[in-house]
């Protein structure tokens, strides 16, 4: 084994620089101080949000100059890998009931003044959330039931991260491997039909000894769901969920009809899999193992870069040039060291780079889709942070992975139009195949598995 290099012996350009962030750590400290000091400017707005839009609009611009540069001071401070300041913005809490207190006739006719005008949407969102906003003293005992209101998540999470142990078992290499969350997966990987089964039914036969708490936390979360909308006077705990994105529920209910209708074809790909793994009848644990050995090509990280850039050529020369630039630059923390965070993210925030983390590893042909999709979520960023005034530059959850798996896509079919051989070409299928059933069924599937479990609640269940 290789052991990693310690932070301090990585060369500079293989890091990110975060001075689009802040020159240094002393910088971010003077930041910090001068920001703390500005957040008594919002008890100089209170009580007066009312009296005219000139001030209403002032206000909005305060608290948007201190949302950014807490967002800049936040941004720093996670990606230094430091903990997160503890930003106590208690003190703009009056701004959404102040505003609410508007008479509705008053402020929409505030909104057409031009004071208001870059703040329009939000004002109007703000207001969309009026019928679901209760009286002070009826929100003082929600916000105190905010702790435990979460106790049935923690209890399953105790329970199965901390307090199960799953024993070990031999894999098909021969090697006594320790069956925990993390290992399962890799298990279920393995070419030896019995030692997945047995991985399987050792994992589960803990979930089933413990069905009866499974299930109280399960219906504990559940009825947590539907008591926050029906206090809120939402229709239902899905539309509550919905309702923050402004998403119509019959997005929501034709995503599962659509991944429904479709499920001829998953069925006919567990049956190939069937038959190409040589099994008389297809298992859970069955479904993992690759199919094809995988493709086989070493990337360094400018073969990826290139790879990726040639890939993303249909979205533009503009859009192309301007990843290539970060990507080769100091956009990204590019290579494992020692204790730094495992996996990949993209963090960025409106004034500066789109910061990527990375733990490229060249004979591993997943990271160069790892790297066109954190690609995809720094550009949305960017492009989105140049499109918009800072107030509505943020994403939603239900548009945040397009970008991403978009870009995925496109190298699929680069690689694709690339492949010199039948094989190079079933392995891209075969991963392309996983992918969609993990992004598309799966989580469909989760999601319907909600729609049906809430409703479930909801009529007594
Ligand atoms: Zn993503």
């Amino acid at each position: 084994m290789k052991s990693l290099p310690k932070r301090s012996e990585v060369p500079a350009p293989d890091t990110w620089d975060l001075a689009s962030l802040f020159e240094s750590d002393a910088d971010w400290d003077a930041a910090l101080e001068a920001w703390e000091a500005k957040i008594s400017g919002f008890d100089t707005f209170v009580g007066t949000l009312g009296s005219s839009a000139e001030r209403l609009a002032e206000c909005l611009a305060f608290d948007l100059e201190m949302d950014r540069e807490a967002d800049r001071l936040g941004t720093y401070a996670h990606l230094r890998g430091s903990e997160d300041t503890a930003a106590a913005v208690e003190r703009a809490s009056y701004i959404q009931p102040e505003i609410m207190a508007i008479p509705p006739k008053l402020l929409s006719s505030w909104l057409d003044l031009p004071p208001l005008e870059p703040y329009r949407l939000m004002l109007e969102r703000v207001v969309r959330n009026r019928p679901h906003v209760l009286s002070e003293p009826e929100e003082k005992l929600l916000a105190m039931q905010g702790t435990f209101a979460g106790t049935a998540g923690k209890v399953f999470r105790q329970l199965t991260d901390a307090d199960l142990t799953f024993g070990s078992l031999v894999d098909g290499s021969g090697n006594e491997i320790e069956l925990s969350n993390a290992t399962f997966t890799t298990l279920l990987h393995d070419t030896v039909p019995a030692v997945r089964k047995q991985a399987f039914h050792q994992y589960y036969a803990q979930y089933q000894a413990h069905a009866n708490t499974l299930a109280a936390t399960l219906s504990g979360s559940n009825e947590r769901d539907v008591y926050a909308a029906r206090v809120r006077h939402h229709p239902t705990a899905v539309e509550a969920a919905l309702f923050a994105d402004n998403v119509p529920l019959t997005v929501y209910d034709q995503l599962i009809a659509a991944v429904r209708d479709h499920l001829p074809a998953v069925h006919r790909y567990y049956d190939l899999r069937r038959r190409l793994l040589g099994l008389e009848e297809i298992h859970h644990y069955d479904c993992y193992v690759p199919l094809v050995p995988e493709l086989e090509q070493r990337h360094t990280w400018d073969e990826a870069v290139n790879v990726i850039t040639a890939a993303l050529a249909p979205l533009g020369s503009d859009y192309c040039n301007r990843l290539e630039a970060g990507l080769r630059g100091r956009w990204c923390d590019r290579y494992p060291n020692a204790g730094k965070q495992s996996g990949a993210f993209s963090s960025g925030t409106y004034d500066s780079d789109p910061y990527i983390l990375m733990n490229f590893q060249e004979e591993v042909i997943e990271h160069v889709f790892t790297l066109a999709h954190e690609a995809g979520h720094s550009m949305h960023t960017r492009l989105s942070a140049e499109a918009q005034p800072f107030q509505y530059s943020g994403y939603t959850i239900f548009v945040a992975e397009v970008a991403s798996t978009f870009n995925e896509q496109l190298l699929t079919r680069h690689l694709l139009a690339q492949a010199s051989s039948a094989k190079e070409r079933a392995a891209i299928i075969s991963r392309e195949i996983d992918a969609i059933r993990a992004t598309i069924i799966r989580q469909t599937m989760f999601a319907e598995f909600e729609r049906v479990s809430h409703a479930s609640v909801e009529a007594g269940g």
